[in-house]
């Protein structure tokens, strides 16, 4: 009889760092859409795995003086790799002991605007080019069925949201990358995160986002096995833009002319501007030629300044993460041009 236990234990042993297992009911009242029992209506849990973003990935963009390996191995490797390989090796120990194990990926943000309305217009230029899509049956959802990350790891216990919108946990606070794997075997789930509470509010995150993305006043409440969740409202398009490192001042690879055909270019190229769609998708497609993308991701230039570094390097200031470091990540001030 496999356990609990032993799926944890296996799944440490392939690469995850850290394992949460979920019932399925704590997906109660979910939008259909975004209901991970449509997906696998036979599952039993759920398995969450986190895995790292070693702190090192982070050091050359945090000094101005490289940028690639974040992107790259903090980002794409996690996601498009490593991450997917302990899926697959999980889902075969789960067969060999006679149960199925659905793998769920971090498909990134690339599949949010994924358009079921057969209007093309939004997901035309974006991500996995969903233009089109309907319900197979009266009773299912319209393909693809997404569920939300940051809902699924509190539902696996292994943290909480916090203000940014960025999952924290106490290993390693924002620090990490999810993969998921739905299951018919009957595994013991995990109680929800009881710990202290780790975002105590302190807006780092707010303060150091290069173009605002996240809003200090305005918040969103949504209430998950029993629990009302709440974090800060984030401009998602800005944030994609912004990522990719829209404001001149935390991009050193971007030209000042680069936004010139656009109306508003002084605006973005500050940060301060608030992009729509369509004008979002135009200043990254713009962003993408000034950096090469790896393994088909854009480049997070920004290396997550706010909703990362800043949230991390508050945390381990404040002594709340168990994966502790001789010397602290900033040793001086952030750079901005
Ligand atoms: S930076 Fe502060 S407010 Fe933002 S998520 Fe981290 S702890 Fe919470
Ligand atoms: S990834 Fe960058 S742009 Fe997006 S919210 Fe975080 S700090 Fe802001």
């Amino acid at each position: 009889m496999l356990t609990s236990a032993d799926v944890k234990q296996a799944a440490k042993a392939m690469g995850a760092d850290l394992v949460g297992i979920s019932p399925m009911e704590r997906f109660e009242g979910a939008p259909p859409q975004m209901d991970p029992r449509y997906i696998f209506p036979d599952a039993r849990a759920l398995i969450g795995l986190a895995f790292r973003i070693p702190r090192g990935y982070l050091r050359g963009i945090e000094e101005g003086t490289h940028f690639y390996q974040y992107p790259s191995m903090g980002y794409a490797n996690i996601n498009e790799v490593y991450a997917p390989t302990v899926l697959h090796e999980l889902a075969c120990l789960l067969e060999d002991h006679g149960y199925e194990g659905a793998v769920f990926r971090n498909t990134g943000s690339r599949m949010a605007v994924s358009d079921t309305s057969g209007d093309p217009a939004e997901s035309a230029e974006y991500g996995r080019r969903v233009r089109y899509s309907r319900p197979v049956a009266e009773d299912r959802p319209a393909p693809d069925v997404m569920f939300q990350f940051r809902i699924a790891a509190f539902c696996c216990g292994l943290g909480e949201i916090g203000w940014s919108k960025v999952f924290l946990t106490p290993e390693f606070g924002p620090r990490q990358r999810f993969a998921f794997m739905l299951t018919d075997a009957p595994l013991e789930p995990d109680p929800l995160y009881d710990g202290p509470a780790l975002c105590d509010r302190c807006m780092a995150c707010v303060r150091e986002c290069p173009v605002s993305a996240i809003s200090a006043e305005e918040s969103v409440k949504v209430t998950v096995a029993g629990r009302e969740l709440e974090w800060g409202k984030l401009s998602e398009w800005d944030c994609f833009h912004g990522y990719m490192g829209s404001n001149r001042e935390t991009n050193p690879f971007l030209p000042e002319d680069a936004f010139d055909e656009l109306p508003d270019a002084a605006a973005i190229l500050a940060g301060e501007a608030n992009l729509l769609p369509e004008k979002a998708l135009q200043v990254m497609a713009i962003l993408r030629q000034y950096y090469a993308s790896s393994a088909g991701y854009n480049s997070a230039l920004c290396g997550g300044r706010g909703c990362l570094r800043a949230c991390m390097v508050h945390l381990e200031e404040r002594g709340v993460l168990s994966n502790q470091f001789d010397a602290p990540f900033r040793k001086r001030k952030p750079w901005r041009l």
